[in-house]
C-alpha cells in the first residue's frame, strides 16, 4: 500500500445504530494489523473540535461487536456546520498529527466531511451507519437489518396480544423520508396496510382494506405506519379516524420508538460492519478520499460521498407489489 498515512482518526456522528461498535473494532483492529496508530474521536464533530481524543489499540475495542449504540458515542454539533467550527477540528486533527479519518454515520455526517475534505485537502472516508438505510451506494446501511428484525419481533408480540382480542393495531415505526423500514418489516411481519412516505394510499383504500380484511373473516390486522406517511394524519388520528368509519373494528396504537434503534447487532450487521472497516482502512491507505464504503450484490463498493448524499434511496417496486399481493 503507497501511503504516509499512519494516523488515523475514528468516529460516530448522527444517530446511533447497531452495527456501529463492529465497524469501530474494524477500523482499530484493521489499523493495528497495517502497524499505524488509531485515535478514536468522541462525540462526533464535537468531540474533534474540543480535541476529546484517546489512542485505540486492538485490545481497547475487546468485547463490543455484539453491543448496539457507539462505543464513541454520538453529538449533533452545531458549530461543525461554520467554517470556523471546522477550522477548530481541523487545528485539533493537525495537533494530534492524525492525518485522515473514517466517519461512521448518516447524510449529515456525510456532508460534514466532504466541506472538510473539500476545504482541507484532509482524507475522509465514510461507512453509513444510520437504520433507515437511505444512503445512495449501498443496498446496506448499518444497522438496518437489526432494526427491521427487531420490528419484527415486536409486531409479532403485538399480533399476539391483537388477535387474542379481535383488534387492529396501528404501529408507527421510523421512517421520515423513507418507507424501507416499514416495507420490509411490514412484509416481514405479515401487515394488512403498509403506510410508507413514497406512496399515498388514500384513506378511502385504507377504510376499504380494513373492510375486506373484516369480511374475509380475518380476526386481527396489523397496520404498519412510517413516521412520514402521506395520509395526512399521524397514528392517533389515524386510531381516530378508523374508529369513526368502522365501529366494528377496536383499535389500539403502538409507537416502536427509539426501541428500534438499539439492541445487539444482527449478525449481517457484524460482519458487514467488519468488511466496511477494513475496506474504509485499505481505501484510504491506497490514497482514496472522499468516498463511502458501500455493499452492491454482496461486493464492496466506493461511491463518492458526493453521490451518495445527493438523494434518498428508492422504495423497491417489487416488494411494494409483493406486499399488495400478501395482503389479498
Ligand atoms: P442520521 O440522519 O442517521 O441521524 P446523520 O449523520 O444524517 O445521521 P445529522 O444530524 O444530519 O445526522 O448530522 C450529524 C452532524 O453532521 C451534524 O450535527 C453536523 O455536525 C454535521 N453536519 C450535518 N450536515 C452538515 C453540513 N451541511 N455541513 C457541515 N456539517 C454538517
Amino acid at each position: 500500500m503507497a501511503s504516509e498515512i499512519k494516523k488515523i482518526g475514528v468516529f460516530t456522528s448522527g444517530g446511533d445504530s447497531p452495527g456501529m461498535n463492529a465497524a469501530i473494532r474494524s477500523v482499530v483492529r484493521t489499523c493495528a494489523y497495517l502497524k499505524i496508530e488509531c485515535v478514536g474521536i468522541y462525540r462526533g464533530y464535537q468531540g474533534m473540535i474540543e480535541g476529546d481524543f484517546k489512542t485505540l489499540d486492538a485490545r481497547s475495542v475487546n468485547n463490543i461487536i455484539n453491543k448496539g449504540g457507539t462505543i464513541l458515542k454520538s453529538a449533533r454539533c452545531e458549530e461543525f456546520r461554520t467554517k470556523q467550527g471546522r477550522q477548530k477540528a481541523y487545528d485539533q486533527l493537525i495537533k494530534e498529527g492524525i492525518e485522515a479519518f473514517v466517519v461512521i454515520g448518516g447524510n449529515g455526517s456525510f456532508h460534514g466531511a466532504m466541506l472538510f475534505n473539500e476545504e482541507f485537502n484532509f482524507p475522509v472516508m465514510g461507512i453509513p451507519g444510520t437504520i433507515d438505510n437511505d444512503i445512495l451506494g449501498t443496498s446496506y446501511t448499518l444497522g438496518y437489518d437489526t432494526a427491521i428484525n427487531t420490528v419484527v419481533e415486536a409486531v409479532d408480540k403485538i399480533r399476539d396480544t391483537a388477535s387474542s382480542h379481535n383488534r387492529l393495531f396501528f404501529v408507527e415505526v421510523m421512517g421520515r423520508d423513507v418507507g424501507h423500514i416499514a416495507l420490509n418489516a411490514g412484509v416481514g411481519a405479515g401487515a394488512e396496510e403498509i403506510l410508507i412516505p413514497e406512496q399515498n394510499l388514500g384513506l378511502e383504500r385504507l377504510l376499504e382494506s380494513l373492510k375486506r380484511s373484516k369480511a374475509s373473516g380475518k380476526s386481527s390486522s396489523i397496520v404498519i405506519v412510517a413516521e412520514g406517511d402521506r395520509t395526512g394524519k399521524n397514528v392517533f388520528e389515524l386510531k381516530e379516524y378508523v374508529e369513526q368509519h368502522l365501529p366494528i373494528y377496536d383499535v389500539r396504537v403502538s409507537v416502536l420508538g427509539h426501541m428500534q434503534r438499539g439492541g445487539n447487532p444482527t449478525c449481517y450487521d457484524r460482519v458487514l460492519a467488519s468488511r466496511m472497516g477494513v475496506k474504509a482502512v485499505e481505501s484510504l491507505l491506497e490514497g482514496k478520499s472522499n468516498y463511502m464504503v458501500g455493499i452492491r450484490d454482496t461486493k464492496l463498493v466506493l461511491t463518492p460521498i458526493a453521490d451518495a448524499i445527493k438523494a434518498h434511496t428508492e422504495i423497491d417496486a417489487e416488494l411494494l407489489r409483493v406486499s399488495d399481493i400478501m395482503t389479498t
